[in-house]
């Protein structure tokens, strides 16, 4: 029998028709638009956008909730495990697109490319600065990687294989010898005893009632004035007017941001108008082969959730309910 007889509710546009298709061509998809006229009939929900908990109780025939994610802090995961709906979500697939994106921030904001990159446009530039623009040693320097999860370890791999960086992690819990010899990592218990030894600071923790604004005044006082941070993980994680003050009073040198909390950042917040501060928009999984990759996940999830089967990935809330 088709599997075009599940209704599935996708609450934002994917905005890519290659992707969009690989939804289309296996459920029927309930756009916000048609919510109403579905309601009965959605058992899973497609998710880009948040879930809230009236979302949840409004949809009665609901099985399965779908992540097109690894992070799934914009799901009620509280409601949907009391009202027994699983809840999916896509690691793994995006680890290398979005260690590929830390590492594109740290070697960007380091060489001050997007600084650099202004000069060389400039209708003003006669002449280059030399001396005058220098950036920050990459090679050899030490990084510390706060959430050495599987994203973490992606980036560790890459810095210390790639760029024969020092490797320093925090975690709530050491790992095994044999995985930090894996990753050529050195554990460090306290976070603000990390932030005084490196020259790169990496956020790659899950967003939680525990890492909320894990990073605040004492946290970037505590790095280096050379220090550069740089967040993958969620905005939440990062007090930005802390931020804010800490690269306008040199208490560190530069920031690259792939999140912020809110996203975008309101248009006159104060961070824009830094010239220290690399800001992209949440593009750490965004390359076609991994979002196809997400969406082929999402699917897999949504399959076993409506059939009643475990889960490809099931976050841990639900799944232990
Ligand atoms: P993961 O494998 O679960 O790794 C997360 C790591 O964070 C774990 O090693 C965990 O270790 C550590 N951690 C958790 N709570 C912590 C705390 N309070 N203090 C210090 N460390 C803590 O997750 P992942 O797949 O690597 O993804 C990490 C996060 O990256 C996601 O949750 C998501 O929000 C974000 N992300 C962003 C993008 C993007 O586009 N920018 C893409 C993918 C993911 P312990 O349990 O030992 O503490």
């Amino acid at each position: 029998m088709s599997t075009r007889k599940y209704y599935v509710y996708l609450n934002g546009p994917l905005d890519c028709e290659g992707l969009q298709k690989q939804l289309d061509d296996v459920f029927t998809i309930v756009t916000p638009e048609a919510l109403e006229e579905h309601r009965s009939k959605i058992v899973a929900v497609c998710v880009n956008n948040p879930v809230n908990s009236e979302l949840i109780q409004s949809l009665p025939s609901l099985k399965v909730i779908s992540c097109i994610s690894v992070g799934y802090d914009h799901v009620d995961v509280q409601t949907a495990a009391k009202l027994g709906i699983r809840v999916g979500h896509t690691p793994y697939v995006l680890d290398d697109a979005t260690a590929d994106i830390a590492m594109t921030l740290l070697l960007g904001s380091a060489r001050r490319i997007i600084e650099g990159d202004k000069i060389a446009r400039d209708p003003s530039t006669v002449s280059f600065p030399g001396n005058k623009f220098l950036g920050q040693e990459v090679s050899g320097s030490t990084i510390g990687i706060v959430g050495m999860g599987r994203i973490g370890s992606k980036i560790a791999k890459r810095a210390s294989k790639g760029f024969d960086m020092k490797v320093v992690y925090h975690n709530r819990r050491q790992k095994s010898a044999e995985e930090e010899h894996t990753v050529c990592a050195t554990y460090v218990p306290v976070l603000n005893e990390l932030l005084q030894q490196c020259d790169f600071v990496v956020l790659a923790a899950p967003s939680t009632k525990e890492t909320y604004r894990m990073m605040g005044r004492e946290q970037f006082k505590a790095m280096k004035k050379t220090g550069i941070f740089i967040n993958i993980a969620r905005g939440a994680l990062v007090d930005h007017d802390a931020l804010m003050e800490a690269l306008r009073d040199g208490e560190i040198a530069h920031a690259g941001l792939d999140v912020t909390d809110p996203e975008p950042l309101p248009r006159d917040h104060p961070l824009l108008t830094m010239t220290n501060i690399t800001i992209v928009p949440h593009i750490g999984s965004a390359t076609y082969t991994t979002r196809k990759k997400m969406v082929e996940t999402a699917i897999g999830n949504i399959m076993a959730g409506v059939k009643g089967e475990p889960l490809l990935y099931e976050v841990p809330e639900t799944k232990n309910a």
